[in-house]
């Protein structure tokens, strides 16, 4: 709580009374502390893969460029950290864009069967690589008010996290449905699961179950911060069901072009 008091004297000098104002600065405080915070884990996390590639270019220069098989295993972790970066700063500019005051999904009416084929398309690669299959259970005649791009993307995030944190041969299901004025549209995996304690932190900015396997698997610890900006923006909503070992449920509901539905 700040406090400010001042005299309040009358135009003859009398003394008049004391207006005091008492201004609540708990939030702006919690405010503070989660921007000091981000600044201290965008620094941290650019800080790894530079001095990774400083490091492994200054050893190359110093002689080890000479020895071919050395040389191309040091330019592929190279590669590698610079494309974490890449992902890194791509994720960063994102959220800012969508953060930022004045930004507009662009509305239209969109076919939710669709926009799942198209995420489970760009995610197909993946799941191959880790033999995964995906099932997927959508009415055709499902729509929502939505943005296209926007919406494909929040399929893609979660099922990149579906593969990403699952055992390999292991199965991914969506369903999709209408219920009460929403589609409500689960992804839910058979993976390795999320202590229940964690899942209320699990879409702050960075915020990693386990540090390691997030980053083996290229991730940027940003994904579900940005989803569940995105699902607010379209008057929707997210919650995440899970079980240490046995796997998670994302829930995602967007508001239906046709309530009545
Ligand atoms: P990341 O890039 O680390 O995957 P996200 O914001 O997408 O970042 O996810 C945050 C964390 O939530 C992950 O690091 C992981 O610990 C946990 N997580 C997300 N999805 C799943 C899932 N399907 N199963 C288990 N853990 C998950």
């Amino acid at each position: 709580m700040a406090v400010y008091a001042a005299p309040v004297i009358s135009s003859h000098g009398g003394w008049l009374g004391i207006v005091v104002v008492m201004h609540d600065i708990t939030e702006l405080i919690r405010l503070e502390r989660v921007r000091k915070d981000f600044v201290a884990n965008v620094s941290h996390e650019l800080r790894t893969p530079v001095t990774s590639i400083k490091g492994f270019s200054e050893t190359l220069l110093d002689g080890a460029v000479h020895d071919p098989k050395t040389a191309v295993q040091f330019l592929e972790i190279i590669h590698r950290e610079s494309g974490r970066l890449e992902a890194l700063i791509e994720d960063l500019l994102d959220l800012s864009r969508i953060e930022k005051e004045g930004f507009r999904l662009e509305l239209t009416d969109v076919n939710v069967h669709g926009v799942l084929q198209q995420a489970v398309r760009i995610v197909s690669g993946r799941m191959k690589e880790r033999g995964m299959q995906l099932f997927l259970h959508c009415p055709e005649n499902l729509e929502v008010k939505a943005d296209e791009n926007r919406l494909v993307q929040i399929f893609v995030n979660l099922v990149v996290n579906a593969v990403a944190y699952s055992k390999p041969d292991t199965d991914i299901r969506i369903t999709a449905e209408a219920s009460g004025g929403m589609a409500r549209i689960s992804v839910e995996d058979h993976g390795i699961g999320i202590p229940e304690q964690e899942l209320s932190r699990l879409f702050e900015r960075f915020y990693r179950v386990d540090r390691a396997r997030s980053r083996d698997s290229g991730g940027t610890g940003l994904g579900l911060a940005i989803v569940k900006h995105l699902v607010d923006l379209h008057g929707g909503t997210i919650g995440v069901e899970s079980r240490l070992g046995e796997g998670s449920v994302f829930t995602v509901r967007i508001p239906l072009v046709r309530p009545m539905e």
